[in-house]
């Protein structure tokens, strides 16, 4: 079954009992018992839930896995990861993560005793030289947010593989449809659902793919022992997003590659960020291991902060908001808004300048995109 085939079929076959083609939306906390302990499948809704189930296997199958688990948003999904661990134990985080991410880590996490060292995982000796005994995982994102650095995820499973100890990547900016990094090498597979998967801005969730069984009844284990689930609604939007993912993708895929190139050239623009560009440190890697580049760009304006605040109120199509992978295109200033939890002095170092903003662009027509974009840009106060 090829990829789109399975995005309409895995998991979702018609309901039995009615013949409905689409997975019903089991809205329901528990199930009748025959007999104390005798069951169909299902004890309570934390633990399985069939609309969760039909999304876990869809999903899953579409990035090459053997197993998945919903989670009630993309952070739930990370800290259902992180609760594998124990004080003192260390994980690797690229620098350049979603903020949350970091927020989780640093915050959260590392209060409880968990270490974290933090390197540029598009350099994987920086990965190797950053390994300790107590080691526990690398978690990487590819592209990253928002200054779109690729890591070569194959190289960096050669070392966890080595290392004996686990990668994960958050593929919330590629989707399955364009990156699998289970095939490369990962070893759990993250998704922010709420983006490109559901893709309507309609929902929060998050998803694990893995294709160890050990590693997938740890992890289910600890999905109804933490208890960070999706409800039946939430999955079923979210099941009913990842039919048409296939489509949408290769839409956005289109206006973004065109609009990249478009604004590499506009005089009012510094430089765009977007792995489409032959100018692209990370072009070469992202062509070999994964099928297109992705919706998301990072664009310096020139004029600085006033210039880069005036764009991003002065679109019409392009709504200022938070998020991304939506239908709707949407812009966002990332050291005001997604990433003002980073330090002012990191955010510097790593290049999130203040005229930095991110475009998610969406799959409205490109001509209406473009002027859009060309009308903000050229706006004078
Ligand atoms: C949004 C996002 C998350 C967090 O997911 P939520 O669903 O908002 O909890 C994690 N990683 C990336 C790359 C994201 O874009």
């Amino acid at each position: 079954m090829r990829f789109e085939t399975k995005a309409i079929h895995v998991g979702q076959d018609p309901d039995p009992s009615t013949g409905a083609v689409v997975v019903p939306i089991y809205q329901t906390s528990t199930y009748a018992q025959e007999d104390a302990g005798v069951h169909k499948g299902h004890e309570y809704t934390r633990t399985s839930n069939p609309t969760r189930d039909a999304l876990q296997q869809c999903l899953a199958a579409l990035e090459g896995g053997s197993f998945g688990l919903a989670f009630g948003s993309g952070l739930g999904a990370i800290t259902t990861v992180l609760t594998m661990f124990a004080a003192g134990d260390h994980v690797i985080c690229g620098d350049d993560v979603y903020g949350g991410t970091f927020r989780l880590f640093d915050k959260v996490f590392r209060h409880l005793g968990l270490e974290f060292t933090y390197v540029d995982t598009s350099k994987p000796e920086a990965v190797r030289a950053a390994l300790r005994p107590r080691t526990k995982l690398v978690w990487m994102e590819t592209p990253t947010n928002p200054l779109l650095k690729i890591s070569d995820i194959a190289a960096l499973a050669a070392i966890t593989r080595e290392a004996k100890i686990l990668l994960a990547v958050d593929n919330t900016f590629m989707s399955p449809a364009l990156q699998r990094p289970l095939e490369l090498g990962a070893d759990i597979v993250m998704h922010s659902t709420t983006k490109y998967i559901g893709g309507h801005s309609d929902v929060v969730g998050g998803f694990l793919a893995v294709s160890d069984p050990d590693l997938h009844t740890r992890l289910k284990f600890l999905q109804n022992a933490v208890g960070a689930v999706p409800g039946p609604f939430d999955s079923w939007l979210t099941l009913r997003g990842l039919k048409t993912l296939a489509v949408r993708i290769a839409a956005h895929e289109r206006n973004a590659t065109a609009i990249a190139a478009w604004l590499a050239s506009h005089p009012e623009v510094e430089g765009v960020l977007h792995p489409s560009l032959a100018s692209h440190p990370g072009h070469e890697i992202q062509k070999r291991q994964a099928s297109g580049f992705g919706g998301v760009m990072s664009v310096r304006v020139r004029g600085g902060l006033e210039a880069a605040r005036r764009v991003c109120r002065s679109t019409r199509f392009f709504f200022l908001a938070e998020s991304l992978g939506g239908v709707e295109s949407l812009i966002e200033h990332p050291a005001i808004m997604t990433h003002a939890s980073i330090p002012p002095e990191t955010r510097a170092a790593l290049g999130i300048t203040d005229n930095l903003i991110r475009l998610s662009v969406g799959i409205e027509h490109l001509d209406d995109l473009q002027e859009d974009l060309d009308r903000a840009l050229r706006a004078r106060p």
